[in-house]
């Protein structure tokens, strides 16, 4: 079956939403969502050799690097998605190198060229929502202090108590995760934007509102495409 939703990266600050926004556009067009967050953190559980390795960048606030995180994370695992449907990358890429790394893996998959997808919110916003947040250690679902289940402590759908990102607490170590996130990602925006495949959107509104925009803006590029 040929496909007819185009491939999204997803690309925002911490905080911005883009999590929950993948996962709502991979529910609506049944796309491949691949978090790079949540390979690494799996690959961390996994416990093998390069487990520790990978977990000390973590809990640094830093990047796995480029070589660890295409050939022993990134690359297996784009092999076994299903190519006829979309895929939707989340936290992929985030500095130049790896854009140009990710295009030579998409090339070589056969994939067809994604648009970036950029939600932008303010720093101080950014600081707000991710040192107030919950997350379910089992199923991976961020919770802000409205969501049912954040004030109980408990994950409603996997009954699993709700912890804090150790990378979540350390305030400096987010000021990192930050820094970094603006000086990479311009470059990165730019990019697509010369290309004309920059989908922009203001991820201050509600994660409705900002779906309802994100949707739209989809749907008016798979119509352009069948022209
Ligand atoms: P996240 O859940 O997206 O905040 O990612 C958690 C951690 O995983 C980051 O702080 C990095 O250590 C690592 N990570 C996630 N995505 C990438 C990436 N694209 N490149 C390198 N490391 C990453």
């Amino acid at each position: 079956m040929a496909q007819i939703t185009p491939n999204i990266i997803i690309l925002g600050p911490q905080g911005s939403g883009k999590s929950t926004q993948a996962e709502m556009l991979a529910k609506t067009f049944g796309s491949n969502l691949i978090v790079t967050g949540q390979l690494v953190r799996n690959t961390i559980k996994k416990n093998i050799n390069l487990s520790k390795k990978i977990k000390s960048y973590v809990e640094r606030g830093e990047l796995v690097p480029d070589d660890i995180l295409f050939k022993k994370i990134y690359e297996p695992h784009l092999k076994r998605v299903n190519k006829n449907k979309a895929i939707i990358f989340d936290g992929i890429p985030r500095k130049p190198s790896q854009m140009n790394k990710l295009h030579l893996l998409i090339k070589k998959s056969k994939i067809k060229e994604p648009y970036l997808l950029y939600l932008y919110i303010p720093d101080s916003l950014v600081y707000k929502r991710i040192l107030s947040r919950k997350i379910c250690p089992k199923c991976e679902k961020n919770y802000k202090p409205k969501d049912i289940g954040y004030k109980k402590n408990l994950c409603p759908k996997c009954i699993t108590k709700l912890v804090k990102r150790k990378d979540d607490t350390d305030k400096s170590a987010l000021r990192k995760r930050l820094s970094i996130f603006h000086k990479d990602t311009q470059k990165i925006i730019n990019h697509y934007k010369k290309i004309n495949r920059l989908i922009k959107i203001d991820g201050r509104k509600s994660v409705t509102k900002v779906n309802k925009e994100v949707l739209k803006k989809i749907k008016k590029i798979c119509n352009d495409n069948k022209k």
